[in-house]
């Protein structure tokens, strides 16, 4: 396939973060974010490849105008990565939730469109901003192809008795309350990068995914395809995390809406924005002033550490019974790729499934940090390439069946 240039755009309520990649091998060339969208004076901070990240002030009332100073920055002569806009081949978009609707990333037509449109439902907070950043696409670069790649189509492979909730059947029926999964790119990505690494097709691996971030969720990837993933219905559900509980008893809400007439809503920013490490230790959300608290003392910052790593361990046994079996374990996220002792942590009393850490390795964030049997991985993501990777994945797809068909002609 020829070069090609690659903008991908992670739309949220009032931010851009974009990066703009190369082909083949995916090499970024320049990222940056644009953040307080709808404010009077937003900000938009640029970094072109092996230089100095630098800032400014802009205006941008939405995310047509923001998408508007992001392509006068890319295509700034003296600033710029690009000669002008039309170098850009296709744009791949994030889009957070594809229900049931999307199985793998697609060209986004007219149908397609409508589809994501459909799915707002699932994600209200999520799917409109992504919105907003296709429509901006569209309209400013209708020459260039565009994909949306979806946090939950890589899940979509579950089968029922894993994305099941033992409900009234109805309720997945009439409001789709199913278990979907996120960070869908990531897992898959990752997963890709240790097949090519131990040179073994994705076909013949057991693999657990542990994607270690401020969301965080694990994923048990069997034969190449999800099997089970720890994240539900929303991100809610799964590991503890920066501020959010994931897993807990659902009494427990009903519980304080009983005795303390919370509601729906105070329920919801607890749970999601006030839990977890958060809420644990009393309101420290990142794990390197966690650590550093626990190694001075703190009792509580020791126990969300602990509480952390005892869940992801949990979720690591759960899934090895689940694909009876397991080549591999992979870290990967900010605390995933960072924090050689949250993974040690995890990894200790893990030797009956054939999981030893090297103990150097491990601290130097090496790739292969495993002793035994089972290896265990150390896998960078990087939303942004993993969507460039997908667009790349396809249009080369596209491309192989545009070809066969013209062959058959
Ligand atoms: P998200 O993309 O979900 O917002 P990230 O993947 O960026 O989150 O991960 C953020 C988390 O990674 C934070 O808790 C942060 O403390 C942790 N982290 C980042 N760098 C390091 C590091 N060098 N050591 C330990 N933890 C780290």
């Amino acid at each position: 396939m020829e070069p090609m240039k690659i903008l991908v755009l992670n739309c949220g309520s009032s931010s851009i973060k974009f990066g703009v990649f190369q082909s083949p091998n995916e090499k970024r060339v320049a990222q940056g974010i644009v953040e307080e969208i709808g404010a009077n004076v937003s900000s938009f901070t640029f970094q072109k490849r092996d230089a100095e990240t630098w800032k400014k002030e802009i205006t941008a009332k939405d995310h047509g105008q923001a998408l508007d100073v992001i392509l006068k920055e890319l295509s700034n002569p003296k600033s710029g990565v690009l000669q002008d806009i039309f170098e850009i081949d296709a744009v791949g978009h994030r889009v957070v939730h594809g229900g049931e609707m999307f199985s793998k990333s697609a060209c986004i037509n007219e149908a397609v469109f409508q589809k994501i449109k459909d799915c707002v439902d699932l994600a209200p907070l999520h799917n409109p901003p992504n919105i907003q950043g296709i429509q901006a696409s569209l309209w400013h670069m209708p020459f260039a192809r565009q994909v949306a790649v979806f946090d939950t189509a890589f899940h979509q492979s579950m089968e029922p008795q894993a994305f099941l909730y033992a409900l009234p059947y109805a309720w997945y029926e009439k409001f789709k309350i199913r278990r979907y999964g996120f960070h869908g790119t990531s897992h898959q990505y990752v997963a890709q990068r240790v097949s090519k690494i131990v040179r073994t097709p994705l076909e013949d691996l057991k693999l657990i995914v542990c994607h270690l971030g401020n969301g965080a969720s694990v994923t048990a990837v069997d034969h190449g395809k999800s099997v089970d993933t720890s994240m539900g219905f929303t991100p809610l559900e799964g590991l503890v995390m920066g501020t959010r509980c994931g897993d807990i008893d659902p009494a427990i809400p009903l519980h304080m809406i009983r005795i303390q007439n919370m509601s729906a809503n105070q329920l919801d920013q607890t749970l999601n924005k006030k839990s977890g490490f958060y809420g644990i230790t009393g309101g420290d959300n990142d794990l390197r002033i966690i650590e550093q608290k626990a190694e001075m003392g703190s009792e509580k910052h020791q126990l969300a550490l602990e509480m952390f790593s005892r869940r992801v361990k949990k979720y690591i046994g759960a899934y090895a019974a689940i694909m009876g079996g397991l080549d591999g374990v992979v870290f990967t996220g900010g605390i995933g790729e960072n924090s050689g002792s949250i993974r040690k942590m995890i990894c200790e009393g893990l030797d009956f499934l054939g999981i030893e850490l090297h103990s150097d390795f491990n601290n130097e964030n090496r790739t292969c940090i495993s002793t035994k049997r089972t290896a265990v991985f150390v896998i960078p993501t990087d939303e942004e390439m993993a969507i460039a990777h997908e667009v790349i994945h396809v249009l080369e797809k596209e491309m192989q069946f545009n070809q066969k068909a013209e062959n058959f002609q």
